[in-house]
């Protein structure tokens, strides 16, 4: 019996995510030697390992002397690397995403204004690195309204005026917390700007997946492990109740994962190409046809 595969809408890559994978790809047709991304130009290993057979391969460090074109990836990097790449005597591509820039040059500006910079979001992901040195000295990241709001005292706000972003990715639920318990000490603000940075696609892509893993019986989450929106997919379905596996690709897939389900549901996080989803798709039907 055939059993009953549902993917949720708006799986795989986002629209920057692609954008960054089209000018890697664009940039190996038009080059063919010396192209380097700074660091991998998203969390997918075989993405990865595509651009490499084409000769475009991830860097870590920018004192090599072969790099001849060098591709900013999606999630953007700190203002002070950025500077320093330009000294160099190199092509820089930057394949930045337009709302991960918009989140950078807000960050910019309030600092300018004389803002206190609030960040939302994960102080570890490299693009909140990035939107963070664009946020002059004063700004601050919040992770967790519970741990790190909690005693009023505890907040280094510095200034009387403060303005709030988030990292693009962050939950809407999450951003909405961490708000509330800002909004709670309003007397101790003159002024609070709050700017709306989040990406709908990644909004988008949880509501589909919140409403898949409500209906079915397992939940296959497909994206690189090291990837933060894909494990954020996978905690999302974990939380539902559903019994949830993350894997990178259709090899991972084990039979009885899938053999006494009714239903299954599939999603896949930002930076999985259409490919590997189809793959994936394919191995669940030959497992359970
Ligand atoms: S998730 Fe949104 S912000 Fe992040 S790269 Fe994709 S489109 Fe851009």
């Amino acid at each position: 019996m055939q059993k009953n595969i549902v993917l949720a809408e708006g799986a795989g890559f986002c629209f920057g995510v692609k954008r960054a994978i089209d000018i890697a790809f664009d940039v190996a047709q038009k080059h063919k030697d010396g192209v380097f991304t700074l660091g991998p130009i998203i969390h997918n290993p075989q993405v990865v390992e595509r651009l490499k057979d084409l000769g475009v391969y991830p860097v870590d460090e920018i004192s090599q002397k072969t790099i001849k074109t060098l591709i900013i990836r999606a999630h953007g990097i700190p203002k002070e690397k950025f500077n320093e790449l330009k000294q160099l005597d190199c092509e820089i591509i930057d394949a930045t995403c337009p709302f991960v820039k918009k989140a950078q040059n807000l960050a910019e500006k309030l600092a300018s204004e004389g803002y206190q910079v609030l960040i939302i979001g994960d102080r570890e992901h490299p693009e909140v690195k990035g939107i963070f040195s664009y946020a002059g000295e004063k700004a601050i990241v919040i992770n967790h309204a519970d741990n790190e709001l909690k005693e009023s005292k505890k907040i280094p706000i510095l200034n009387k005026k403060i303005g709030i972003i988030q990292q693009t990715t962050q939950p809407m639920s999450k951003v909405k917390e961490i708000m509330n318990k800002i909004i709670n000490s309003l007397n101790e603000f003159e002024e609070i700007r709050i700017f709306n940075t989040l990406c709908n696609f990644t909004s988008r892509r949880l509501e589909a997946t919140e409403k898949v893993a409500k209906e079915v019986d397992v939940m296959i989450v497909v994206g690189g492990k090291n990837s933060a929106n894909t494990t954020q997919l996978a905690n999302l379905c974990r939380k539902i109740g559903v019994k949830t596996y993350h894997i990178e690709d259709a090899q991972e897939i084990d039979k009885k994962w899938v053999n006494s389900a009714k239903k299954i549901g599939v999603t896949a996080g930002a930076s999985t190409p259409q490919w590997i989803i189809d793959e994936v798709i394919d191995k669940i039907k030959k497992f359970t046809n």
